[in-house]
């Protein structure tokens, strides 16, 4: 194959190639960009002719024409999304695989304005002077939480993090065995607080702790008494925990001990009232006595990836001088977006529903039913190629919140006539956009509650094209 080489165009003669100009229309591409793809190609097109790994079976081969299929190719490869748009098909609100939580109007707006702008994000403007990041949103956060202090940091494994190093290093952390949880993803409870330095000091059994288990093992290298959410799983049958108060009061016993409650989840709205759940909101946790705890900022709350922390003020200010503090914290257009949300919380509560995730939690079944029968419609008046049907089924909240709650919802039950169910969902992964559903009952379901009305075009389009 190497007599060929000859024959590789020469750069100079691709640029006079009126197909040049039409892919640099087609892709924005300036003459640099362009010839740098173009030489790309040509240099492995070369190595590979050299190789003998290029098969080449015409006299005179096309080299200019391959070279141009081969550049469109890869300039449209790399002028793609990588972290791309997709539709939540499963029904499961927080997908952490999925990104979690989707923002409010308000949240991106701001997100926008602080991202296009300067802003006073470590600046005292009455003085003139440098502030701190960690005080911008602060008396939102005590608003929202009840408590005299909060701090914000990267995300909640990062504010366990921060408070097990700060404030129980090289001492004792007792936490019951019943929850040493591990979180998908790898956040292990026990392995972080081995990172941290704090030691742990397992009380209790799987299923069952009580109070006096806390109590046998306090002495005074005990700095800490730690409640974790059992967030991804559920215990049921035999087994007994111990009340936050109880907790709390306990560690109010013995002077020093710092009684905290990693809530993973951390609710400020109630769930409870719509019959969803049993989440404390954090305002009742605070009120039961907890010292400190810690949520996400992206999970039941409905804002951006964030850990909350909050609690005392003496605890929050040691938190906040730690020089973990500034390697955790977040950037200012993290804080915009929080700052929206827990607006959105302190305002008008019939507004509540401008936060897509509480909205979508609390969605009625029978709106949800509306927008499934409309889609079963449209698809098949679009398309012979699907049966399609309406049925009852149930969403989870997921992102390790809520374990085991299933709310009622509605599904567009799909059988494609020729190609199998997982077949079908593996091509609608790869539409534009990417559409993820559940496969239940060998056939493709899509959960309603998690998509929008403006995205039901894209939704049928991407059925329509997987044919
Ligand atoms: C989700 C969760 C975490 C981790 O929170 P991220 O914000 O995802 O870092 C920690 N602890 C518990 C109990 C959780 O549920």
């Amino acid at each position: 194959m190497k007599q060929y080489l000859r024959q590789l165009p020469a750069i100079h003669e691709l640029q006079k190639d009126p197909r040049f100009k039409s892919l640099e229309t087609e892709f924005n591409l300036s003459d640099v960009q362009l010839t740098e793809f173009l030489q790309k190609e040509i240099g492995k097109l070369r190595q590979s002719l050299l190789a003998e790994e290029t098969l080449v079976k015409e006299k005179v081969p096309d080299f200019a024409g391959q070279l141009f299929n081969l550049v469109e190719d890869r300039i449209s490869e790399w002028q793609k999304d990588r972290l791309e748009r997709v539709i939540n098909a499963t029904g499961t609100v927080l997908h952490t695989n999925l990104g979690r939580s989707r923002l409010s109007a308000t949240s991106i707006a701001r997100v926008v304005k602080t991202a296009e702008n300067y802003s006073n994000l470590e600046y005292r403007l009455t003085e003139g002077k440098r502030g701190s990041r960690h005080d911008i949103i602060e008396d939102l956060l005590v608003e929202a939480t009840g408590a005299e202090a909060a701090m914000v940091v990267n995300n909640n494994a990062a504010a366990v993090f921060l408070v097990l190093s700060a404030l129980a290093k090289e001492q004792e952390v007792i936490v019951s065995r019943g929850q040493l949880v591990e979180i998908g993803g790898s956040f292990r409870v026990s392995s972080i607080m081995e990172e941290s330095g704090a030691r742990l000091v397992e009380v209790g059994t799987t299923n069952k702790t009580h109070l006096f288990d806390y109590e046998q093992a306090m002495n005074e290298e005990t700095a800490m008494i730690m409640k974790v959410h059992t967030s991804n799983f559920k215990m049921i049958g035999f087994t007994e925990t111990v009340e936050t108060a109880e907790l709390a009061a306990l560690a109010k016993k013995h002077h020093d001990v710092i009684f905290y409650e990693d809530l993973g989840s951390g609710a400020l709205y109630d769930f409870k009232k719509h019959g969803i759940g049993d989440e404390p909101v954090v305002r009742e946790v605070i009120e039961s006595g907890a010292d400190l705890v810690s949520f996400s900022g992206d999970k039941l709350l409905g804002g951006p990836q964030a850990g909350l922390i909050a609690g005392k003020k003496e605890l929050i200010a040691r938190l906040k001088k730690h020089q973990l503090a500034r390697v955790l914290r977040v950037d200012k257009m993290t804080l915009a977006a929080l700052e929206e949300t827990l607006k959105q919380y302190l305002g008008d509560p019939e507004k509540i529903n401008e936060l897509p995730t509480v909205r979508d939690i609390i969605r009625p079944a029978a709106a949800i039913q509306v927008q499934a029968q409309s889609f079963v419609d449209r698809l098949q008046s679009e398309s012979s190629n699907y049966h399609s049907e309406l049925m009852a089924s149930t969403s989870q909240i997921g992102g390790g919140t809520m374990p085991g709650v299933e709310i009622p919802t509605y599904v567009a039950a799909v059988k494609h006539h020729s190609l199998s169910s997982e077949q079908l969902a593996a091509r609608l992964r790869r539409a534009k956009p990417a559409i993820i559903t559940r496969i239940q009952d060998d056939r493709v379901c899509l959960d309603f509650r998690t998509i929008e009305n403006t995205e039901m075009m894209a939704l049928v389009a991407g059925f329509v094209a997987c044919e």
